[in-house]
This record gives C-alpha cells, structure tokens and sequence, in this order.
C-alpha cells in the first residue's frame, strides 16, 4: 500500500477531463518539459515553492489514499448524473505509479469512472499496468516527428508511440489529445501528418487543445522564466481549418 499521493491540485467540476462532470487530481512530477507546460508546478517530483512577494508557500503536499478517495467521493451525484468520473492528470501521473494503480482501484472498487490523462512518457511496463487499470485514457500527442518532439519536450516520441500502439493493441479505450502549439504543430501541415498518424493506428477521433497562457502567472511565481512570453493564444475559431483537415479524412475532431 503507497504511503500518500504527492498532489498539487484537486479540482472539482472540471467539464473538460473526460466525460460529464469530474473530479481532476494533479499529480506532480513529470520527465517531459514542455516549453508551453501550463502547470509548470507539476514538473519537479519534489515540493517547491510558490513566491508570493517574500513569502513562499508550498505548491503541493502529500495526500493519503483515504483522504483522496473521501474527497473524490463527494462528488458521487454529479458523475450519477452526468455520467463523470474521476480524472488523475499531471505533471505526468505515471511517475506515481503505485499510488495512481491503488487510486483508480479504489474508485473503480466504488463504481466511479476513471479516466488517465497521460503523455504516454514512461516505461512500457509501468504504462501497461496503470492505463489498463482506467476505463478511459485521455493520451496527449505532441508531436508526430520524434525530432520536433525532443525540442519541444526534451524526448523522443518513440517510446510514447509504441506505448500508444501496445495500449490500442490491447482494446483500450482511448482518447488522443493533440496541444496545439503556435510555431510547434499549428500549421495545417501539421494536422495532415497527425491525421496521417491517426489512421495509421485506426483511430478515428481526436480532441484539440488550444494553446492558452493560463500558466504564465505560475512561472512568475515560481521564479522561473517563461519561454511562452507574449506567443498569443489559441482560439477555437483560429482552429477551423486545422480541424477541418481532420474531418475531411474522415476523423472525428473536437475541441
Ligand atoms: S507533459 Fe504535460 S505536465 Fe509534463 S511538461 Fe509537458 S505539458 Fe507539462
């Protein structure tokens, strides 16, 4: 049984997680870093602190299976209701590996649904054993070109798209998200090859998730600097095209 749960967040009536209302867990810690990272608390595997004038607060603390669980539990109605879940998202959860695999146990055990947001970045072992353990997994593609992928990231793509196949060989059910990136992936060239991709592997659905500067504050809170300074932000309505290359290969995309 794992001691507790490293956490930074848990928001409750997220509507953007999966399906119907939901409960997210941040876990921190994540190996990628994204230069766009809008929660760029998640990605050291220790605390750090939060600066606010002088004064640095913790940006995360330790949560026990019990107290994660109870608050999940909260929100029972809702998922009844709108047929929602709960959703371990990140930093990149897999890098809790035993206290994700015991929570989603947990609230499976409890009749919730569970959802993994995951970057597909970790051993293919450890990979197996926590997404097949979630009903839905929510898998976040960056880049389509392992070399565009390691200067947005850090890493290859390799692993993450073996780990993709072995998830779909598998039968799990799977949602690709794609972070459209300004100056990284946005331009239509870079949908056709996604799309490419996509059908190469049988998917037929994808969602869009449209760069936003929802984290600049963070940096600045954490001292650190921001590589996204002044890039402007995505708008559904700048995604028309984008997405419309999807659709007309036959791929159900959203937003
Ligand atoms: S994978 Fe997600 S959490 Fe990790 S650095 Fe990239 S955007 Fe941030």
């Amino acid at each position: 049984m794992p001691h507790g749960g490293l956490l930074f967040n848990i928001q409750k009536f997220s509507l953007h997680d999966g399906p119907g209302i939901r409960t997210v867990v941040f876990f921190k810690g994540c190996p990628l870093s994204c230069r766009w990272c809008s929660n760029p608390e998640s990605q050291r595997a220790e605390p750090c602190l939060l600066w606010e004038g002088k004064k640095g607060v913790p940006d995360s603390r330790e949560y026990s299976l019990g107290e994660t669980l109870e608050l999940c539990l909260q929100d029972r109605p809702f998922y009844e209701e709108t047929g929602g879940g709960v959703t371990l998202s990140g930093g990149e959860v897999l890098t809790q590996r035993h206290f994700a695999a015991a929570l989603i146990r947990s609230l499976r055990d409890e009749g919730i649904h569970t959802a993994l947001e995951t970057s597909g970045y970790a051993e293919g072992k450890v990979f197996a054993e926590v997404s097949s353990a979630a009903d839905l997994i929510l898998f976040d593609l960056k880049h389509y070109d392992s070399r565009r992928h390691a200067e947005g990231t850090g890493f290859p793509n390799e692993l993450i798209l073996t780990n993709l196949k072995n998830a779909l060989r598998a039968g799990r059910i799977l949602l690709p998200r794609i972070p459209v990136i300004p100056g990284y992936n946005s331009l239509p060239e870079d949908a056709g090859a996604f799309a490419r991709l996509l059908l190469s592997l049988g998917l037929s659905r994808v969602q869009l998730l449209p760069f936003h500067q929802f984290g600049e504050k963070k940096y600045a809170l954490l001292r650190r600097p921001y590589a996204m300074q002044g890039v402007p932000q995505v708008h559904p309505e700048d995604l028309e095209e984008y997405r419309g290359i999807f659709l007309a290969l036959g791929i159900d995309c959203f937003l």
